[in-house]
């Protein structure tokens, strides 16, 4: 059971009027009743069950709890935190940070005419439009708040997709990429639950879990390679995204990771997006300090964003990750094929080496292999694979079409 799960019994009070609110909860199961105090009496205002949020308006704006919580049965209950809340407010446009005051200011008026105080505010919220607003947000935090869990209980699992080296068709590294494995909604893919990760600090426990997982794969697979033979170290690109870049301290954690997990920085490649490079100079200094701790930096999706030119020009990369996109226009169109050459020659031309993502067919493959490109990755040679599946391909690799 999630250790985050708060349980009452019936009769319980989750909290009550006047109490300091240091978080809102998510009703998994249960009931309870929500009343106040009105001219000396209890009044009782809504039963809240399954789905339901409750507690957040005290937290939202910071002040003691205005009414009453009570278990009818047993409740149990997801706590939701201050910041998971307040996070996403700061970072919500100006018009959606209007419309939260409108509702907290209608909710407080309404809550004030209830117990009979006086308001000059006739506008008081309907509570089916409070719950309305706040339901789209819950099954977003209550799916944040088992990502905490999922980190801690191993959920997470990282794979291992192989990229090849062109020239001798064999496995040259590898790109970790996560996956939540759900004990009850099943696999969750990583453009889900990374973005949710991103939204908030997350992202920086899961970066390093990953980080982590990476390494320790990578150090059995070199042991491996290098008793098969492998013409040259292997190499472990890892994805970074922007919040773990804005940490100043993610580099020398890093740094630290590979040195006890006994992997040279070297065969890592730290991948970040071009939307990252957005802000050219914090990205430039952050590149300069992964190489002073002697990692590589990738730029992944090549290709994809307006400002790719100035951003290949102007960062000092060791590699570029050409997207998929482009792999994908090949077959019908031979201009899509003239750009792709144009692309591939023209990071080569400033020196990085270039990684094809997305070969599916061999016809793509025997495109790719007349360009002068490094290494390709895609379904067509394998897609991600668990550890073991990893030790096994590299002890006896497949014909990769060489
Ligand atoms: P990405 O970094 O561009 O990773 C490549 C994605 O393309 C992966 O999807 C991979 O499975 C998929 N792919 C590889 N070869 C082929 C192919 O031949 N055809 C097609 N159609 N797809 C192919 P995945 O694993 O679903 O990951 C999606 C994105 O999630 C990744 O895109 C990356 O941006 C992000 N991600 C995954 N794991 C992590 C992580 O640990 N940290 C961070 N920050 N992001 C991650
Ligand atoms: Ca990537
Ligand atoms: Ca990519």
């Amino acid at each position: 059971m999630s250790e985050h799960i708060r349980e009452l019994q019936q009769g319980d009070f989750l909290f009550k009027e006047g109490d300091a609110a240091d978080c809102a909860y998510i009703v998994e199961s249960g009931a309870l009743e929500i009343s106040t105090h009105s001219e000396g009496e209890q009044v009782i205002i809504c039963t809240l069950t399954d789905g339901d949020i409750v507690g957040e308006m005290g937290i939202i704006d910071n002040e003691p709890r205005t009414a009453n919580a009570l278990a009818l049965k047993p409740t149990r209950l997801t706590p939701v935190t201050r910041n998971q809340l307040t996070d996403r407010i700061q970072g919500a446009d100006a018009i959606l940070k209007l419309l939260i005051q409108i509702l907290l200011d209608r909710y407080r008026s309404g809550l004030t005419r209830i117990k009979g105080e006086h308001t000059t505010n006739k506008d008081a919220m309907s509570e089916e439009a409070v719950r309305e607003y706040i339901y789209k947000g819950i099954d977003k935090i209550r799916l944040e708040v088992e990502l905490k869990d999922a980190l801690t209980d191993g959920q997470l699992k990282v794979f291992y997709q192989p990229l090849l080296n062109i020239e001798y068709r064999k496995i040259a590294g590898f790109e970790a990429l996560t996956r939540w494995i759900h004990p009850e909604r099943g696999f969750i893919s990583p453009g889900l639950f990374i973005t949710l990760a991103e939204e908030t600090d997350l992202i920086v426990p899961v970066g390093l879990y990953v980080f982590e997982q990476a390494c320790k794969g990578m150090a059995t697979f070199e042991t491996i390679a290098r008793e098969h033979e492998y013409p040259e170290p292997l190499f472990m690109s890892i994805n970074v995204s922007g919040r773990q870049i804005a940490d100043p301290s993610f580099i020398g954690e890093a740094a630290r990771i590979a040195k006890e997990t006994g992997v040279p920085p070297g065969q890592i490649k730290l991948e970040i997006t071009e939307s990252l490079a957005v802000n050219i100079e914090p990205t430039q200094q952050w590149i300069a300090q992964a190489h002073e701790v002697g990692f590589k930096v990738s730029l992944d999706d090549f290709g994809t964003g307006f400002s790719s030119l100035e951003t290949l020009y102007r960062l000092d990369l060791d590699n570029a990750k050409v997207d998929q996109a482009f792999i994908k226009g090949l077959q019908s169109d031979a201009k899509n094929r003239q750009l792709l050459r144009d692309i591939v020659t023209m990071i080569r031309g400033l020196g990085l080496d270039v990684v094809v993502e997305g070969i599916e067919t061999k016809a793509q493959l025997e495109f790719i292999s007349a360009l002068d490109c490094h290494y390709g990755q895609g379904f067509l040679f394998s897609k991600s694979i668990p550890e073991d599946e990893v030790c096994k391909l590299l002890e006896d690799p497949p014909d990769f079409g060489g």
